[in-house]
């Protein structure tokens, strides 16, 4: 595996807030060059064993992936887990106990909505869901893009999902500590996801990277579909700073929404170290 493959281990499915099952995701990704891939859904692992057959069948290495929301500081955190035991029951009951409350959640949203005039919304996002365990902000955004509420993602949050907003639900999710050692206690890599969407202070941010390293993380995103070449050259230097391993994921959600397709991010900076590269006994080939 070499250190300039074409690593994409950030997307989504149908199985949590994307729109194309893990399949067609597979196909894309072979498409556009990919040579190894993850499917990382929101805190759900139920589309890894289709994504698995596909990657094979197409010729492509693939990691077991997954994205756990995590509470941290006042703020939601995601974090990334890599090249795991998929069958491990530690990992699989964190996983469950993290996605669990989604419905609830959503329905105090749908309740927030109805109480500035937008009756419905539950059963409105409801329609674009794939996994009735995994509802989320992304499908309350879909239908008030689509029945014209808002024009587009960014005005859907900035008006109605973010913190504050009327569809704004504070919850909470897994503690920091507990996602990292699911993953690692599975034989997985946990990686922070897009450090650079973060409303974080410099000390709230710092605090974020020492306690994940203290609890056994060992990598960031320092490619991502979100970050600018800003953010790209502030996480090179952090995970110097912090020891850390890179990562490069597009967070590909749908053809119709994303703004990086997969595999199209740039190569990652050579001074770095690919967190792939130590998760080479993780990789299911592809097919010869
Ligand atoms: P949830 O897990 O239900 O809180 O939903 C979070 C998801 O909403 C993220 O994974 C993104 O896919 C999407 N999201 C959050 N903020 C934004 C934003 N500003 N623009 C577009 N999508 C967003
Ligand atoms: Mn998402
Ligand atoms: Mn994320
Ligand atoms: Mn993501």
């Amino acid at each position: 595996m070499h250190a300039l493959s074409n690593a994409d281990l950030h997307s989504h499915s149908t199985h949590s807030d994307g729109t194309l099952r893990p399949a067609a995701l597979a196909a894309r990704a072979q498409a556009n060059g990919v040579t190894l891939w993850a499917l990382t859904d929101h805190d759900e692992l139920g589309g890894l064993p289709e994504a698995a057959a596909a990657a094979h069948d197409l010729g492509m290495g693939f990691l077991t992936g997954v994205e756990l929301s995590v509470s941290f500081a006042g703020e939601t955190v995601h974090i990334v887990g890599l090249g795991f035991d998929a069958d491990n029951a530690d990992l699989r009951a964190g996983v469950a106990h993290t996605r669990g409350g989604r419905l609830e959640r959503a329905r105090a949203m749908a309740d927030g909505l109805a109480a500035v005039g937008l009756p419905g919304a539950f059963e409105g996002a409801l329609r674009y869901v794939g996994n009735p365990d995994l509802i989320s902000r992304t499908h309350f955004a879909r239908w008030l893009i689509d029945t014209g509420v808002c024009a587009d993602f960014s005005a859907v949050f900035r008006r109605y999902l973010s913190t504050g907003k009327p569809g704004f639900v504070p919850h909470r999710w897994a503690a920091l500590g507990d996602a990292v050692r699911w993953i690692t206690q599975a034989g997985g890599v946990a990686v922070i996801a897009h450090p650079g969407r973060y409303p974080f202070s410099p000390s709230a941010e710092y605090a974020l990277f020492s306690e994940f390293h203290t609890h056994g993380g060992r990598g960031v995103e320092v490619l991502t579909g979100s970050h600018g070449q800003a953010d790209t050259l502030k996480y090179t230097a952090m995970a110097a700073e912090f020891g850390l391993q890179a990562s490069r994921g597009s967070d590909f959600h749908s053809p119709e929404e994303s703004r990086t397709d997969l595999g199209a991010l740039p190569d990652l900076p050579g001074t770095l170290t690919p967190v792939w590269l130590g998760l080479a006994h993780r990789v299911q080939p592809p097919r010869r």
